[in-house]
């Protein structure tokens, strides 16, 4: 958590109406796992205002942002790339390296919906799964970060919030 460079989550194949929730939660895990912004597609506006109100109820700095072009953003990225996927190889051999790099960069880490165009993974440096089994993008997101973090972003403050969570034992206490 102490790289000084962004860690940027694009979130690409969004289905308007039935990739909805599962949208927004590829941003709540971005914000919440200490990535710096979210960029989905311009068909994914309501998700987008949704973590940005998260982040104005809950603190930040986060965004959530859109394209126009998910090939186009992907093409001009300066910086790393990691596509999740399944079929990609596994994180722990290689989450090493990965932290080494990004000591040095940005990163963008690539999560999918559908089947993924093949330019993704030609243009990753890195296809990695998080097992060899299918499950889910949001899950895949949370360990990819908690292991590029170290879990440190569990130690992250959060600047602006209004509403901030005090743990309990029991119940709940917002303040
Ligand atoms: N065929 C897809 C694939 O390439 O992983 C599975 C589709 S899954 C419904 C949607 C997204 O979840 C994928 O694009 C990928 O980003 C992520 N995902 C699912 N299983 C994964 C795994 N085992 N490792 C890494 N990412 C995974």
């Amino acid at each position: 958590m102490d790289s000084k460079h962004e860690v940027a989550v694009l979130r690409i194949g969004h289905r308007p109406g039935r990739d909805d929730r599962i949208t927004t939660h590829v941003g709540l895990v971005a914000r919440a796992f200490g990535a710096d912004r979210v960029i989905f597609s311009d068909k994914a506006n309501s998700s987008t205002s949704t973590i940005n109100e998260v982040s104005l109820n809950f603190g930040g700095p986060f965004r959530a942002e859109t394209t126009p072009s998910i090939p186009k953003f992907v093409k001009s990225w300066e910086g790393l790339i990691v596509h999740l996927t399944m079929y990609g190889q596994p994180i722990n051999p290689l989450v090493d390296e990965i932290i080494t790099s990004y000591n040095s960069q940005p990163i963008l880490v690539i999560v999918g919906a559908e089947k993924v165009p093949f330019f993704i993974y030609e243009l990753a440096d890195w296809n990695i799964s998080v097992t060899n089994q299918p499950h889910s993008e949001i899950a895949a997101l949370a360990i990819f970060l908690d292991r590029l973090f170290q879990g440190e972003e569990f130690n992250k403050s959060w600047d602006g919030a209004k509403q901030k969570i005090i743990p309990q034992k029991l119940g709940k206490l917002i303040k």
